[in-house]
């Protein structure tokens, strides 16, 4: 399997992490998305960002647990961590790429660096080096 083969998203999880977003700026809005057996993303479930500060987020981290031991009880998989970014592109910076703990998930960003235009890409960190997954978006 290709680390650059395209993912797939389906509309109203992206839309639902674009609101959030928007609802949490100028912080980082933070959450995780729930994928199935087949590796599929079915679910996404906002957590709680307890960083503080405006350039960083961290999850709560009972809250990140939680929702990890309820996706995996289900027999699913922890497809991808996402974040936001208030005021800069869709690219992990050089925290998000020092820090992550990963390397099987993806790695979902939101810009909202045009307000009108939000921008959500998906990487793999791994190794501490970051690679665009191209992400597609499906139907509801
Ligand atoms: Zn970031």
């Amino acid at each position: 399997m290709s680390g650059a083969a395209a993912v797939r998203l389906p509309a109203a999880l992206r839309d639902a992490m674009v609101a959030q977003a928007r609802a949490e700026a100028p912080f980082e809005a933070c959450g995780v998305v729930a994928g199935d057996a087949r590796h599929e993303a079915v679910a996404y479930r906002p957590l709680p960002n307890v960083a503080g500060r405006l350039d960083w987020f961290q999850p709560d981290p009972r809250a990140l647990l939680q929702a990890t031991i309820e996706i995996e009880d289900g027999g699913g998989v922890l497809w991808g961590i996402y974040h936001s970014h208030p005021r800069s592109p869709a690219r992990p910076s050089e925290s998000d790429i020092v820090l992550a703990a990963y390397p099987d998930s993806l790695y979902l960003i939101c810009s909202l660096e045009r307000p009108d235009q939000p921008e959500l890409r998906a990487w793999r960190i791994q190794d501490a080096v970051a690679r665009e997954v191209p992400l597609t978006i499906t139907p509801a």
